[in-house]
This record gives structure tokens, sequence and C-alpha cells, in this order.
């Protein structure tokens, strides 16, 4: 190749690289900052949750541990987007109430209740729905199974569900009123479009229930567990409580999401044992 030719080629490279520099994809531009808050939204029960008269497991196994259920919810930044996974109690819950609302929390991390673009529910039960409502701009994200039955004209006396736990579509008045916008998910829901945060289907518990998988780019990937699992012993031996809406369902998602914690190296996070909510930061610290 002549000296001319070649400086012929390499100008087409440069240029080529100014071109490609100016139309990145955007996988190929600045990571967008991706952080996970951990928030109280309830009151521990008062009693163990031995003694609360759930039946946490269908086979009497006796691995019922001696603490008491704490209700957890969380704030997910990703970038200049936020969302909320799952609500926790309403604030007239009465004992079990959260002393802060949750849109008090969030103002104690300066985020505004219309700067949540999506709230995504784990499940329907009344202890992660309650404070749906206050996020009324956002973009509903649950299991089509859950919002047929929560939108539906009356709830089938087939869903089990323990007591307190109501099925409650008060909370959601906004978006079955056609008000707000809602993606009832079939399937798993890529939150964000870049694969950082995605609602696991991983049905069982209720029709519907989802599973949260955020890839935090220090800490980690972390998996919040909704409601597959209500202690780390039902996780750790896929014990399956009484009330749960179809068992066969319950056991393939604890199949799944094990198998997508060992390949992704992923912590489970159990939201309602302290055990394992203790593991992340503290509020308002976030991990990250
Ligand atoms: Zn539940």
């Amino acid at each position: 190749m002549s000296r001319r030719s070649t400086l012929l080629v390499l100008g087409a490279c440069a240029n080529a690289l100014v071109v490609a520099a100016a139309s990145a994809p955007a996988w190929a531009q600045t990571a967008p900052e991706i952080t996970l808050t951990r928030l109280d939204c309830g009151t521990p029960r008062a009693t163990m949750a031995a003694d609360t008269g759930l039946n946490f497991s269908d086979t009497f196994a006796n691995r019922i541990p001696n603490i008491r259920l704490v209700f957890s919810c969380y704030l997910i930044k990703h970038g200049n987007e936020y969302m909320v996974w799952d609500t926790g109690f309403g604030m007239s819950a009465g004992p079990v109430a959260p002393k802060t609302s949750l849109v008090d929390l969030l103002a104690q991390v300066n985020v505004k209740p219309e700067q949540i673009t999506y709230v995504g529910l784990s499940h329907y039960h009344g202890d992660h729905v309650g404070q749906a409502g206050s996020f009324p701009k956002a973009t509903l994200l649950i299991g089509k199974g859950d919002w047929d039955i929560l939108a539906g004209p009356k709830l089938p006396p087939s869903i089990r569900r323990p007591p307190g736990d109501v099925v409650n579509p008060e909370p959601f008045v906004n978006w079955i009123s056609g008000d707000g916008k809602v993606e009832p998910l079939l399937l798993d829901k890529d939150v964000f479009g870049d694969g950082t945060v995605i609602m696991l289907n991983t049905p069982g518990h209720t029709p519907g229930h989802h599973v949260l998988l955020v890839k935090l780019p220090r800490t980690g990937n972390v998996m919040l567990s909704g409601d597959l699992a209500h202690f780390r012993e039902n996780y750790d031996n896929n014990v399956v409580p009484g009330f749960n809406a179809n068992r066969a369902e319950t056991l393939a998602s604890f199949d799944r999401v094990k198998q997508i914690a060992a390949n992704l190296k992923a912590t489970f996070i159990v939201q309602h044992d302290p055990r394992d909510v203790d593991k992340l930061p503290a509020f308002p610290a976030a991990a990250q």
C-alpha cells in the first residue's frame, strides 16, 4: 500500500470513529448511577412471627424463627429516574401502620412523589401496596394475575389470604379508573430497558407475584423477595406457607430464583426478615 493510500485509509477510520462516538448506543455511554435505599413501611407486629396464627408451613416444618416480621419497601435510583418497590402498609393500618409515611421518608432524601416514574409491586397483599396511591403520576408495574383480581368486578373466594392481608383495591382507584398508567405484567419486566432492574415473574404466593433484581455497580446483584419467602428459613428449605395461592408455582419460583441467585452471585433479601433487611445500609444511606 502506498503512503498516500495508507493515509486515506487512516483518515477514513478516524472519520468512522468520530461518527461512532457521535451516535454511540445507550450501552456504550456513561452508565447511570444506580442505588438502592431501604425504607420502613410498617411497624413490626407486636407478636413474634410464630404467634401470628399464620400457617407459614404447609408441611408442618417446625422452622419458624423467633423474630418479628418487618415491613420493608425500597427506593431505586436509576440515573435521573426513580422507582419505588412495594409500598408497605397504609397509614390507616392501625398498630402495624408506618411511623412515617413513604412520602415523608422520600422527602428526607430529597425525592418528591412526582419524581417517581415507576411503582413496582411484588403482589397485591395489603402490607405491600398500602401507600401506592401516594404516587398517582407513576406507572404502576404489577403482575397481570394480581392486577386482574384487583381490577376485576369481584374478588374470587378461592383467593386464600392470611388475616390482615386483605386484598384491597382502594389504593389503586387512580389506575383502575383509567387516570393512571398501569402495565400488567405477564412475564418479566426490564424496567429501565438496560437490564439493571428487572421484575422477575415468580408466581405462587399470588398469581402475579414478582421478585425484583437490582444490579448495583459496587454492592453487586441484589434480589428483593416480595413474599416468595417470609423468612430466611423458608427460602433456604423451600417451605411453602399454607396461604399461598399455588404450591406448585411457588416451588417452581423458588427453583428459578435460586438458579438466578447462583448464576448472578446475587444476594437474596427476604423483605419481611429483619436479619436479611439489615444486610442493606440503614436509611437514609443507600446501597450503591
Ligand atoms: Zn403477601
